[in-house]
């Protein structure tokens, strides 16, 4: 059993069932962690209400048949507005498993005092928008980007309908 302690900060979580929680991580550590939390949803567990998204936590977690939260506490956040969770779920999305990445890490950490924002998180992430052209017309004003394909659009090709289901679409 390996044990870890790092500074992280809450993604998201969901119940999976009466007690536990599954809670995603972006740790300064692992990268990207998705772990469970036991009886995380006991009225009397001290621990729900750090595991809320946009909390950072430092973070005690075992690994043994996937990760198990032990512990943590609470000791920073970043305001919670509809875009910084939207952004919060966007890098949840965009990133994979135990891939730390120290100036993702650096961004997360420096939205707690601003808030987040797409553009240099793109940046980071490999798709950067200054780089990036219109999917359809080859324009570099872009301004949307579609997470599942990983491409960008103008606003002009945007607006002449294009069938990309509206919540697959970030405005940039
Ligand atoms: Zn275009």
């Amino acid at each position: 059993m390996i044990e870890y302690s790092t500074k992280s900060l809450v993604l998201d979580e969901e119940n999976i069932n009466e007690l536990d929680k599954l809670v995603y991580l972006y740790t300064e550590e692992l990268g990207k962690v998705v772990a469970r939390a036991k009886s995380a949803r006991k009225i009397t567990s001290k621990l729900a209400a750090y595991l809320e998204p946009l909390n950072f936590i430092r973070v005690r977690l075992v690994e043994k048949n996937g990760f198990q939260i032990v512990d943590a506490l609470s000791f920073d956040k970043i305001a919670a507005s509809q875009q910084n969770l939207a952004i919060s779920q966007f890098i949840k999305e965009m990133t994979a498993e135990l891939q730390p990445d120290k100036k993702l890490w650096r961004f997360i950490r420096q939205s707690a005092e601003k808030n987040f924002s797409y553009r240099p998180l793109l940046k980071i992430l490999g798709f950067d928008p200054d780089f990036a052209r219109c999917h359809i017309c080859d324009s570099p004003s872009v301004v949307y980007f579609f997470k599942n394909d990983q491409i960008f659009f103008c606003q002009r090709c945007f607006l002449r309908g294009s069938k990309v289901p509206k919540d697959e679409i970030v405005l940039i």
